[in-house]
């Protein structure tokens, strides 16, 4: 049955559907891809939208433009998703020859890091799903929605959009909610509607297997990733309560010794964000020439706003990332030596 509450109207007029099943009717080759490091709403929402297209009989690849983590890999359809690292000429292959190419959870080209240029030159047209702020103009049609709770969230108001949930299937259905299952830190975020908890109960009835879902993503450490969170809590974390702010650093050699792996440190920032009276948490990793960071806020704080200001980055209004190519060291004084500016905001005092 056709879901007519208004957010579908809006996120899928019904020009954009016409649009939709237009260029996909002209689409012998599709591509899906998403950003480099995919997190759980990215290959969710990619082998989400991959398993509902293979079902209706297209020709699909999806290219992600680096490794993921491990408690993503038993997915449906994760055995054939190509690494643009590990096998790139026949990528670029694919890009170069592709009718269509769907672009999901981000919202500028850069985040796909080696793949942008081919994505750029190739000829195909470019579907943009997704659910951060501020898209880039880069798309022949942008589904682009900031309330979303997760792009798997506009996969399911895709499939919704083009009347096709009754195809939704155990393994489309375990893909989706898993992306709106580790976007919104277990149903528990403000973006969290009483409309998403309804789809995850349609979710279910097609199949999915909340309890087992859950296991797979959440109960799957390995010794050496509990270990290594074990160290980064006892021995790597600062609080500065002036700034009600929290931080972890992990140094590369820190992370090689616990012997480290794509995901290990997923989640670790929350740890910090979770200290009472904290509203500020980051996380700063060493990773190949450059520092990574993870930003988490409570309430209004938007670390979206201080990660692009301060730190080539972007992402959500509580949880944004951003990089530095200076040293672990003066990343971290960067980041202490602008806290005052914010201080009003973290804290409500001057
Ligand atoms: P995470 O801390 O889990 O890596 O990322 C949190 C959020 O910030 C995600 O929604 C992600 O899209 C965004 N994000 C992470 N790293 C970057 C980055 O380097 N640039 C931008 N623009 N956004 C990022
Ligand atoms: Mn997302």
């Amino acid at each position: 049955m056709k879901n007519t509450t208004t957010d579908i109207a809006k996120r899928f007029p019904e020009k954009s559907v016409k649009d939709m099943r237009e260029m996909l009717s002209l689409s012998k080759n599709i591509v899906i891809t998403t950003h480099h490091r995919p997190d759980g709403d990215a290959m969710g929402s990619s082998l989400g939208l991959y398993n509902y297209l293979i079902k209706k009989g297209f020709s699909v690849k999806v290219i992600v433009p680096s490794d993921y983590p491990e408690f993503l890999a038993w997915l449906p359809g994760n055995s054939s998703v190509l690494n643009y690292e590990t096998v790139k000429e026949s990528c670029d292959k694919l890009i170069s020859e592709a009718d269509l190419i769907f672009c999901l959870d981000f919202n500028w080209l850069k985040r796909v890091e080696k793949m942008e240029s081919p994505i750029r030159t190739s000829r195909a047209r470019k579907i943009l799903i997704d659910h951060h702020l501020d898209p880039e103009d880069a798309f022949d049609i942008s589904f682009s929605y900031s309330d979303a709770c997760s792009t798997c969230e506009l996969i399911y108001d895709f499939i919704d959009g083009l009347d096709d949930v009754s195809l939704i299937d155990k393994d489309i259905a375990t893909c989706i909610y898993c992306g709106i299952m580790t976007d919104t830190n277990s149903f528990r975020f403000a973006s969290m509607k009483a409309r998403t908890h309804r789809i995850i109960a349609k979710l279910m009835d097609s199949g999915a297997l909340n309890y087992k879902i859950h296991e797979l993503v959440y109960d799957n450490s390995t010794e050496s990733k509990l270990r290594l969170t074990g160290f980064a809590l006892s021995e790597k974390l600062t609080v500065l309560s002036e700034f009600n702010t929290a931080y972890i650093t992990l140094t590369e050699e820190e992370m090689n010794r616990f012997d480290f792996k794509s995901g290990d440190t997923e989640g670790l920032v929350n740890f910090a964000l979770g200290i009472n009276g904290v509203n500020l948490a980051a996380f700063f990793s060493e990773r190949e020439g450059a520092v990574k960071i993870s930003f988490r806020s409570k309430d209004d704080f938007s670390v979206k706003d201080l990660s692009s200001k301060y730190f080539n980055g972007g992402g959500h209004k509580n949880a944004s990332g951003g990089f530095s190519r200076q040293s672990l060291s003066e990343t971290v004084r960067k980041f202490v030596v602008i806290l005052p500016e914010y201080k009003k905001l973290l804290t409500g005092q001057e």
